[in-house]
């Protein structure tokens, strides 16, 4: 386990924004985990689970958390582990599956999908998180979403330490995922993830398709967090920014894109220092616009820390 002292929070996250946390307690061996909580507890603050920090706003500061990193493996050598077919498991054909740990990073699972034709997962195309933030928020795009492939999770909880779950232990929904059983905090380990065979070439030309739209209406090459807020039942959040005049509004050293006006960019070359006030704030202006333009409160989708309860 390596535990690393006060360390800065803003270079783990893609929106490049944060203070420091009390700590960062890093994973390296499965069998850590039973002294995890008594490491926790000499510590102090509250845990806080970190993937990609691609769906991150963190406040400045000295910050009262603990980082806490799964299980990172050997990188990008590591493959998903074949178990055979579902209906060996659970009487459904069709599909194949595989064990994935959560520290994989997502484009590296989903070359490795394109390399062997395995099919499920083109919604995630340009998320840049890892699995286990991708299972934590239920991420996806065009249609797909990961929660609907997850047949099994390995999880850690202070209260039962390491334990396997069936599809019946979590709940999900559009970008919400939560484990049924009371706990202080969960930390997902692994997935056993189910996917379909499908041909190089159509495979491929989903892909291709999905990466294209991305490209073209999402600001892929700036620091962002993805998507600020998640899209109100029937309709989307980028639209309803862009009709309340948000694309391009500037505080500070952050605006909403002029790409899409969903997605709050850190303008790192302004010369100016990103604030998490000027980035909530601006949030808060947003969401009081549509507010006040449309009746509908936008609901966030990016996650802001710390999250203390
Ligand atoms: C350019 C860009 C494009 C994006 N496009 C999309 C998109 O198309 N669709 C979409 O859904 N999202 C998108 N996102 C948002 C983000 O990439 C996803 O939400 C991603 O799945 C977050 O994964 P992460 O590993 O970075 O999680 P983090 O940002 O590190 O964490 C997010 C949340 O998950 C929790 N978490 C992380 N790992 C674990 C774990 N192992 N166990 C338990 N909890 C955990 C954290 O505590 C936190 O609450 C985009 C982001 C960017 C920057």
């Amino acid at each position: 386990m390596i535990i690393e002292d006060r360390p800065a929070l803003a270079p783990l996250t893609t929106l490049r924004l944060g203070g420091r946390a009390l700590a960062a307690v890093r994973l390296e061996r499965l069998e850590e985990l039973s002294r995890l909580p008594e490491t926790l507890k000499r510590i102090g603050g509250s845990p806080h689970v970190l993937g990609g920090g691609s769906n991150l706003l963190i406040e400045d500061g000295e910050l009262p958390i603990v980082v806490v990193r799964p299980l990172i493996g050997t990188g990008d050598k590591d493959e998903p582990q074949p178990l055979g077919r579902e209906s060996e498991h659970c009487g459904t054909e069709g599909n194949l599956l595989f064990r994935v740990d959560a520290g994989m990073r997502v484009p590296h699972l989903l070359s490795w999908c394109v390399r062997h034709s395995l099919a499920g997962l083109e919604g995630l195309v340009g998320v840049p998180g890892r699995v286990g933030g991708a299972i934590a928020m239920n991420a996806g795009a065009y249609g797909c979403s990961v929660a609907p492939l997850l047949r099994s999770l390995t999880v850690f909880t202070p209260e039962r330490g390491v334990h396997i779950l069936r599809p019946d232990g979590w709940k999900s929904a559009y970008r919400r995922f939560c484990l049924k059983e009371d706990c202080s905090w969960f930390m997902i380990l692994s997935a056993v993830l189910a996917l379909h065979v499908s041909t190089p070439p159509a495979l491929k030309s989903v892909f291709r398709e999905n990466f294209r739209r991305k490209k073209a209406n999402q600001p892929l090459r700036e620091h962002t967090a993805g998507c600020v807020f998640k899209n109100p039942e029937g309709d989307s959040a980028g639209r309803l920014l862009d009709a309340a005049g948000m694309k391009g509004v500037r505080r500070g050293a952050f605006f909403f894109s002029p790409v899409h006006a969903n997605f709050l960019v850190h303008d790192v070359r302004s010369g100016i220092l990103g604030t998490s006030a000027d980035a909530l704030a601006l949030i808060a202006e947003a969401r009081q616009r549509v507010k006040e333009r449309f009746g509908v409160t936008l609901d966030l989708e990016v996650r802001v820390w710390p999250c203390l309860s």
